[in-house]
């Protein structure tokens, strides 16, 4: 049995990081998970590269210790430009405002998606 790993793909570009994923051929909706078909409405998909930027749509700093997570640390759902929205650590330990302009950061040592705020 080969367990499929929930986390997304990455890669890199001249310009940064981006996320790998699928867009609907039908109704637009995007997903960084794999995809065989469009959640949302179930057309066709085909594979989509989102990022490097994003704004940040909530964020918050958790206090609770958790393996391999050092407290205080930053959350945040990030809506990618043109991409969807998925929760992202923060690099530093302070939740940034709604709307601020982060970029993604690669992955942690985990495997989850990582953002920094931009200048
Ligand atoms: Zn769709």
């Amino acid at each position: 049995v080969t367990a499929i790993d929930p986390r997304p793909r990455w890669s890199k570009t001249h310009d940064g990081w981006r996320l790998e994923g699928a867009r609907c051929t039908s109704c637009g909706h995007v997903t960084v998970e794999a995809a065989a078909w469009c959640a949302r409405c179930y057309g066709a998909v085909e594979s989509g590269s989102f990022g490097p930027d994003g704004a940040v749509w909530a964020a918050t700093v958790v206090r609770i210790p958790l393996p391999g997570r050092e407290p205080p640390y930053a959350l945040a759902y990030v809506d990618l430009d043109d991409g969807p929205r998925l929760l992202a650590h923060v690099m530093g330990s302070a939740a940034p405002r709604a709307g601020t302009r982060v970029r993604l950061a690669g992955p942690s040592a985990a495997g989850d998606p990582q953002v920094e705020v931009l200048p």
